[in-house]
């Protein structure tokens, strides 16, 4: 932990340059930063470049958290850069950076960019003041005040093993708040996906969101419109699967900021079913734990759960105007799919493993003869069954046919065969009318 955090907060501002926060006040030491982000500093300071590690990894090891990753900031070009490197590889358009290899590390190298908004320095800009590019290099002063927020403008030297600190991040960071860089307005028109870093950063480090950075969201989320639904996807996914995912939507709706990624599951929770608000929490607790604790996650299942509200309902509604189950949920979610991917352009390999997991859930009741062997030994069935105990959990349908699942996956063969012996013959061991809770009456909409 960040042992001696409040002497270094009382130590006063410089008029000019950045706050030098010296060993004995952070309490880090280079073994905390990665072999490899090391390594790539020396060897660019070698070369008679400058470079520092940079940005959320100082702010992850000051509170106490394993940084993800590490990245680097140098005034070397990114071709200066790849020529140092041999395992290395420029990328990005929009925002060139380079990656460099390091064993098992990815080592993301940023060249210093300049200032941003009007005059030859500036990054080209639309009309709407939205960066287009932001390849216009710079000194380290005009990279610290073109980063987003406070705390991410940290920037670290392993050989002097001194943090500089170009935008009293650290008091930021002592302090439990997210604060933007400069006017929060401008900064999210230049870049509106900055909106949605502010509630992730917010939610994954437990911090307040300061309400001058705060308060121009409300008013500004509909420029999220703007933004190529691909990048919205990778934000999405950044959001979802940061392992605070719960606080996370918390956060977004509080913002309004979710209608922006997932507008008809806004909708629909809008109408206050308690049910679908605790199956998309319950899904997104599950998540967080599976992420805590290191097991795999896959978005294809997170993103089933977050349309889900939507698409059965929708497919009940086709089943009512007289189409039979698979073609009803069919139908619906290929219509449901379809919009969601104008706003988060999701993968064709995520969609189809969305479609999978729904169409389990029509599968999973029809147990007779050699269905249920089958089934258990489709590639898909545990997401799939995991998703129906989320939908018993959530009490969207009764429960019994998960626990029912759950015993014939530990049972033996023989045993196996005894239970779907049991079975009524209509292989659903139960009511008639399948899994589904007796139909609540709605009022018209
Ligand atoms: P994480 O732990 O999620 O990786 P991070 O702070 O490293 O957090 P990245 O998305 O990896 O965040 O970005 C690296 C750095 O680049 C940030 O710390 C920030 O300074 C800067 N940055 C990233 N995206 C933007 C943006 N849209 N506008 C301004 N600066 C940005
Ligand atoms: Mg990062």
């Amino acid at each position: 932990m960040f042992k001696s955090f409040k002497r270094i907060f009382r130590k006063p501002t410089t008029a000019s340059g950045p706050h030098t926060v010296a060993a004995d006040e952070h309490g880090l030491t280079p073994a905390d930063f990665s072999r490899g982000s090391r390594k790539v500093v020396e060897v660019l300071a070698q070369a008679g470049y400058q470079a520092y590690i940079v940005g959320g990894c100082i702010r992850d090891l000051l509170l106490g958290a394993h940084p993800k990753d590490f990245d680097v900031a140098t005034d070397a070009t990114p071709v200066e850069v790849k020529k140092l490197f041999r395992r290395s590889r420029i990328i990005g358009r929009r925002f060139r950076i380079v990656h460099v290899r390091m064993g098992p590390e990815i080592i993301e190298v940023t060249t210093f960019r300049a200032a941003r908004n009007g005059g030859a320095h500036s990054g080209q800009q639309s009309s709407s003041g939205m960066l287009l590019r932001d390849n216009t290099f710079g000194s380290i002063e005009e990279d610290a005040r073109r980063r987003d927020f406070t705390m991410n403008a940290l920037y670290y030297h392993p050989n002097s093993n001194t943090i500089y600190d170009y935008a009293d991040g650290i008091a930021s960071i002592d302090q439990g708040e997210v604060r933007i860089i400069g006017d929060a307005g401008e900064r999210y028109r230049e870049d509106p996906v900055r909106m949605l870093r502010a509630i992730r950063f917010a939610s994954k480090l437990g911090f307040k969101v300061e309400p001058a950075t705060a308060k121009p969201i409300y008013t500004l989320s509909h420029l999220l419109e703007g933004i190529p639904a691909a990048r919205l996807f990778d934000e999405s996914l950044k959001l979802l699967l940061g392992g605070s995912a719960q606080a996370t939507f918390n956060n977004l709706l509080e913002f309004d900021l979710f209608g922006r990624l997932f507008p008809r599951t806004a909708k629909q929770l809008a109408k206050a079913d308690p049910v679908d608000r605790r199956f998309i929490e319950q899904a997104l607790i599950n998540t967080d734990k599976r992420i805590r604790s290191d097991k795999g996650v896959t978005p294809a299942f997170l993103l089933a759960a977050l349309l889900w509200p939507v698409v059965h309902r929708l497919a009940d509604h086709y089943r009512q105007q007289g189409e039979s189950p698979p073609y009803a949920l069919q139908r619906a979610a290929g219509e449901v799919l379809a919009e969601q991917c104008r706003y988060i352009g999701i993968p064709r390999r995520f969609t189809l493993g969305v479609r999978e997991i729904w169409d389990m859930q029509l599968r999973l009741p029809r147990r007779a003869g050699k269905r249920a062997e089958r089934l258990v030994a489709v590639p898909r069935f545990r997401a799939g069954y995991d998703f129906l105990l989320l939908r018993e959990q959530a009490g969207e349908i009764e429960t019994g046919l998960g626990e029912w699942w759950t015993r014939y996956q530990e049972a033996d063969q023989g045993r196996r065969q005894k239970m779907v012996g049991e079975l009524n013959k209509d292989g659903r061991g139960g009511s008639r009318n399948g899994n589904r809770r007796p139909r609540r009456r709605r009022k018209p909409t």
